[in-house]
């Protein structure tokens, strides 16, 4: 059986995680990455055949050459800010690229596509923990380009027959327990990988966005998934798809969620080191809480975290941090 899987964006953080995945299951992973962030030696589980995914020559091209079952689109921008200075850019990668990815998938026979979304579909939600249901209202380009992206994947799936899972991360972090791949986000703008710099004295200390919210002790609540396990959960859906499932969306989260204070501890007891930090006003749209409802991954894809507490997540994304930084 045909066992290729294209996979834009799998020269990043979540996509070559993924890849690995696919490999270890007996996929190949066929890269379309353009490098504009991911990085080359980060693909190291099938080929790479750089192109973007708003080059419809090139992704066809790809594709004959290739002819893959299935795609997994990891390629976007993530960075919430800039997505509110520069929406076109948002709008123009995410949302207009993905379209040209999944007329690439209707027009060459592709019925199977696992889609990288976002908790920031859910904007500000009103009830925690989150169930898929809640009302889809995001409140920057960023999420609203993912939320896109799902309604354009439930409308060719009416039309065409491109079936879809919408996998809607939380909090991902961590790295590769092999320490193959992790996280190299430029500027990294994600709390853990902060944390260590800060730590390390790498980089600048921590500042802490806000300890006046409706918490435990005033920080931000957030739901942190190891990429591993999101990698995991991305290889069933894709079993899931290609035996038969229909079209879905799921979250991918623990159930737990952890404060930013609670995240420096970890990150003090992981390393050994003090994490240099002061308190800083809130950063604008971050909700108090985001914590998944993860059981209907559970119960559809039989997917659960396996080493997504707080210390596994510490401790692979340290080790990955000594390696890149020596
Ligand atoms: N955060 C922080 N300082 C930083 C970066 C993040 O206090 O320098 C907080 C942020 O406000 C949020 C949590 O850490 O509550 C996780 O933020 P991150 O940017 O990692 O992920 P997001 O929740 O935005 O997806």
């Amino acid at each position: 059986s045909n066992c290729t899987v294209l996979v834009t964006g799998g020269a990043g953080f979540v996509g070559s995680h993924a890849c690995k995945a696919l490999s270890r299951r007996g996929f190949t992973p066929v890269v379309y990455d353009n490098l504009s962030y991911g990085h080359e030696d980060a693909v190291r589980w099938g080929p790479l055949e750089r192109g973007d995914i708003l080059d419809r020559t090139r992704l066809d091209e790809v594709i004959a050459t290739h002819h893959p079952a299935a795609i997994m689109h990891f390629a976007a921008f993530i960075a919430v800010g800039e997505s509110v200075t520069d929406p076109g850019k948002y709008y123009r990668n995410n949302v207009a690229g993905s379209l040209g990815l999944m007329e690439a998938a209707r027009d060459h026979g592709i019925s199977a596509f696992v889609f990288s979304s976002t908790a920031a579909v859910y904007g500000l939600p009103e009830v925690v923990p989150i169930p898929e249901s809640a009302p889809k209202l995001p409140i920057n380009p960023y999420g609203h380009s993912k939320w896109m992206v799902e309604c354009m994947l439930r409308d060719f799936g009416e039309a065409h027959g491109l079936k879809s899972m919408a996998l809607r991360y939380f909090n991902a972090a961590g790295a590769d327990p092999d320490c193959e791949t992790g996280e190299r986000h430029d500027p990294e703008t994600h709390l853990i990988p902060l944390a260590l710099d800060a730590a390390a004295g790498v980089g600048k200390p921590l500042t802490v966005f806000g300890e006046d919210y409706d918490t435990p002790d005033g920080t931000c609540i957030r739901d942190y998934i190891h990429v591993a396990d999101l990698a995991e959960a991305h290889v069933a859906a894709l079993q899931a798809l290609l035996g038969g499932a229909d079209s879905n969306a799921y979250n991918l989260g623990t159930g737990n969620g952890f404060t930013v204070r609670q995240v420096i501890d970890a990150v003090e007891k992981v390393t050994g080191r003090a994490v240099p930090h002061s308190i800083g006003p809130r950063r604008p749209g971050d909700p108090a809480a985001l914590v998944a409802d993860p059981s209907a991954a559970n119960r559809d894809l039989g997917w659960r975290p396996r080493i997504s507490d707080l210390d596994s997540i510490v401790a692979t994304a340290w080790a990955w941090h000594q390696k890149v930084n020596g």
